[in-house]
């Protein structure tokens, strides 16, 4: 059978964005092409319970929903290929997609490539990255059973890990650069009550001690951000938990973005080339919830289904 390498529609990206925006381009016969990225499901993936997602009272696994999107996206006709995009080339169409050695094109692109964990940026985490610095919980908390950890943040992502965290470690400790959290009430109340959680606030970690080995961190140096006082803190992990950043590197020069790199969009999802469009949260530094996602999923699906629509007439 030849291989199919040109696709009315293809979307970048596999999250709650991405794959509404498939099941709605696939119901439309549109037959798009989804190319997964390296984390296929998206964020939702490395989550655990799901308790926001409307039309599941009891919560739901994050991979589990993740799942069933995806089913319900096949069941339309959805074709779907693993791998991260090497580069688009946005100039003229039919617009091109370099995914690993595949090259595709397609008639319109919907960008849902969402956004990663944000990192502090310093050569110790870098070096212990996967030897007891992680920037995820449910993938990594096991490894930390009977162990200290602290985590990095004062958001919802951070209470979140937390509070996971307990599941395995004896002792986590919150390390936050202000004396608030940003978190909602309800996520700082349940950290807040846990016994296994306590707090250090005003208070970066400016280097992690420990060698790249499994077991490999030992501790962490934190700076009162107030006093410039340091203390060594003896612990075993370090999770990261400051927030996130767009997926867009790929589309620096071509697309326009805002100071941050998010994707800026215009009338629903439009970007600034006809027949790009973007949802989720590579273009949402707000809401980034599962389901402004797949909202925004789908009306890019119907904004790119109107744009083929009107190059036809
Ligand atoms: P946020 O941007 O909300 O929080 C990031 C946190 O990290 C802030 O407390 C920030 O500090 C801190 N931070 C940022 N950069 C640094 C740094 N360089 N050094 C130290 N600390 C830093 O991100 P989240 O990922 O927590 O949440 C993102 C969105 O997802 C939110 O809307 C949240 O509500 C939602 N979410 C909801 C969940 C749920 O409902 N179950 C679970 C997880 C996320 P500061 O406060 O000083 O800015």
């Amino acid at each position: 059978m030849e291989k199919k390498s040109h696709y009315r529609v293809i979307i970048l990206g596999s999250g709650p964005a991405g794959l509404t925006a498939a099941i709605y381009a696939a119901r439309a016969n549109l037959e798009p092409l989804v190319v997964e990225g390296s984390q296929p499901g998206g964020q939702l993936t490395i989550t655990t319970d799901v308790e926001n997602y409307p039309g599941f009272p009891k919560g739901i696994l994050g991979p589990e929903l993740m799942e069933e999107f995806k089913k319900q996206a096949e069941r339309f006709g959805t074709k779907s290929v693993f791998g991260d995009v090497k580069s688009v080339k946005l100039k003229q169409r039919p617009f091109q997609v370099v995914v690993g050695k595949e090259s595709y094109t397609c008639d319109a692109l919907i960008i849902a490539s969402g956004a990663s964990a944000k990192l502090l940026g310093l050569e110790s985490e870098r070096k212990l990255m996967g030897y007891g610095v992680s920037a995820c919980a449910t993938c990594d908390g096991f490894f930390f059973k009977d162990k200290e950890v602290i985590v990095i943040g004062g958001g919802d992502t951070a209470m979140e890990e937390a509070l996971f965290l307990t599941k395995y470690a004896t002792k986590v400790t919150i390390v936050h650069r202000r004396n608030e959290l940003r978190a909602s009430k309800i996520m700082q109340d349940r950290a807040k009550k846990n016994p296994k959680i306590s707090f250090i606030w005003d208070s970066v970690v400016d280097e992690i001690y420990g060698e790249p080995k499994e077991g490999g961190v030992k501790g962490a140096r934190l700076k009162n951000v107030k006093t410039g006082a340091t203390q060594d803190f003896q612990c075993d992990g370090v999770f990261m938990a400051i927030g996130h950043e767009p997926n867009t590197k790929l589309f620096a020069g071509q697309l326009e973005m805002d100071e941050t790199g998010y994707l800026i969009t215009h009338q629903g999802t439009a970007t600034n080339v006809p027949g790009v469009f973007a949802c989720g949260d590579v273009q949402d530094h707000i809401y980034r919830q599962a389901v402004t996602a797949a909202g925004t999923g789908c009306m890019a699906a119907i904004d790119a289904e109107r744009f083929l629509e009107s190059q036809e007439a």
